[in-house]
């Protein structure tokens, strides 16, 4: 008898079968309840099971689900770019269509080195990234991601692009203190760019809020205003990787609104279409599609399934749910209340080093020593124990490690779909410290605590 097999994330392990989800909760086949305290993947922004976007996919299914983008263009991927361009910052008003946030990253990076190609530049062909940083899984992408855990196996294959230090106040790689420290994690940039040679950097690349990799490191007010000044005076474009943060999901569509900063190309993904549909986009300036438009005219990427109008029909009704429901005005206003409650449990439980955020965007960081923030060892696997205890106990949270650099690093991100209540919330954080008491006990008793 032949034996098939769903490829699972971890060989051997059980994974319950979903049956059903209905706002932020799911259900397995057995009628268990769980909370999804983390969209997933921070990807279903507006909750499971939402009929209009149903209705949606079947009415555009109705008229045509595909066509190719050589060939035609239609009239929901028209709408939905027209849609993001409008919330777009500055000149960002061109919109390239993907299926992933690895593509939309890989399209970014290619965007900024055919900008320089165009006019003859044929030497600005690397990106600068950050270590604690993850931009994807495929390789270009992953070139750009400082995140070891994901890179080991492949290092022959990537460029060796991260190289600045990241914005994390709570570890901070330079051993510094904000805001006495003047943010020089950013000067970082400047020297990394001196060190490698600015003739040689099409980009940099950097999430506003660090995201799978560390847990929702917010960076101080001024880090991103001190990046745009050295990539300007350096002749090199920033690239906002707005695949977690976009899309309201820290209480405003796009991340860098909160320190007024234009990026010259954004990469979004997850919460454009709330995981109804794979989709993600690259949005471009038009400083740069200008010098296209009057160069060789065709951005040289693009898949398949690009601009795919089924995708764009729900994606577009996936963004009218978000207006008609002020989601991002309710990401802004339940995050507050869930960092307050989230700084309550870290009174209670010393394990909590630090609890961090925007929006519905919300880090736990856990550590052995609060005071000296020393991490706890890699082989206690505390985010995998609390993972568990918290799934167990049927509340879903996102685990954010393996990309820092120089210590194990222990954080979740807690980021439920915008339109979150306020007594779920009071319900996940319930959980949330019944599972971390469970924890701290689990960890007493085994000596790591
Ligand atoms: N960029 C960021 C900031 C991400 O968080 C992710 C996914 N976690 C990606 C890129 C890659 O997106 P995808 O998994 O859709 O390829």
């Amino acid at each position: 008898m032949r034996k098939t097999h769903l490829i699972k994330p971890v060989l051997g392990s059980d994974y319950p079968v979903i049956s059903h989800g209905k706002g932020i909760y799911l259900y397995d086949k057995d009628g268990k309840q769980y909370i999804d305290g983390s969209s997933g993947a921070i990807t279903c922004n507006i909750g499971h099971g939402v009929h209009e976007i149903a209705e949606a996919m079947w009415n555009q299914a109705n008229h045509v689900s595909f066509v190719y983008r050589s060939q035609f263009t239609s009239e929901a991927a028209e709408q939905l770019a027209e849609k993001i361009a409008h919330y777009a910052p500055g000149d960002l008003n061109s919109v390239f269509f993907v299926n992933s946030g690895s593509e939309a990253t890989e399209t970014a990076l290619k965007v900024a080195i055919q900008y320089f190609q165009e006019q003859g530049n044929l030497t600005k062909t690397k990106v600068v990234s950050r270590w604690t940083s993850y931009h994807g899984i495929t390789l270009g992408a992953l070139s750009m991601s400082g995140h070891k855990l994901r890179r080991h196996r492949f290092t022959s294959l990537l460029e060796d692009f991260p190289a600045a230090h990241p914005p994390y106040c709570y570890q901070c790689p330079l051993k510094d203190t904000y805001p006495g420290c003047g943010v020089k994690c950013a000067d970082d940039l400047e020297s990394s760019i001196q060190a490698i040679g600015p003739d040689q950097i099409a980009a940099f690349i950097a999430e506003p809020i660090i995201g799978a990799s560390g847990g929702a490191i917010v960076p101080p007010d001024e880090y991103f205003k001190k990046i745009r000044e050295i990539c300007d005076r350096y002749n090199i474009l920033l690239i906002a990787d707005e695949v977690m943060t976009g899309m309201g999901r820290t209480g405003k569509m796009f991340a860098m609104e909160h320190w007024n900063v234009t990026p010259d190309i954004i990469a979004i993904g997850k919460g454009m279409s709330a995981g109804y549909t794979p989709m993600a986009a690259t949005i471009v300036s038009d400083r740069i599609m200008n010098v296209i438009e009057s160069g060789s005219k065709v951005v040289m990427s693009g898949h398949t399934f690009s601009a795919n109008p089924q995708s764009a029909a729900v994606c577009l009704a996936v963004i009218d749910y978000m207006e008609r429901n002020n989601l991002q005005e309710n990401a802004e206003s339940m995050g507050q209340y869930m960092i307050n409650h989230l700084q309550r449990l870290q009174w209670k439980y010393p394990l909590i080093g630090d609890v961090r955020g925007k929006g519905l965007l919300c880090g736990v960081e856990f550590v052995k020593n609060p005071i000296t923030r020393e991490p706890f060892e890699i082989t206690s696997k505390v985010t995998d124990r609390l993972l568990s205890i918290c799934f167990d106990n049927g509340l879903l949270v996102y685990p954010a490690v393996g990309g820092v650099t120089g210590f194990s690093g222990d954080s979740i991100l807690l980021s439920p779909p915008l339109n979150v209540t306020k007594e779920q919330i009071t319900d996940i954080m319930d959980i949330l410290d019944q599972s971390i008491g469970e924890l701290t006990t689990q960890l007493i008793t085994e000596g790591i605590y």
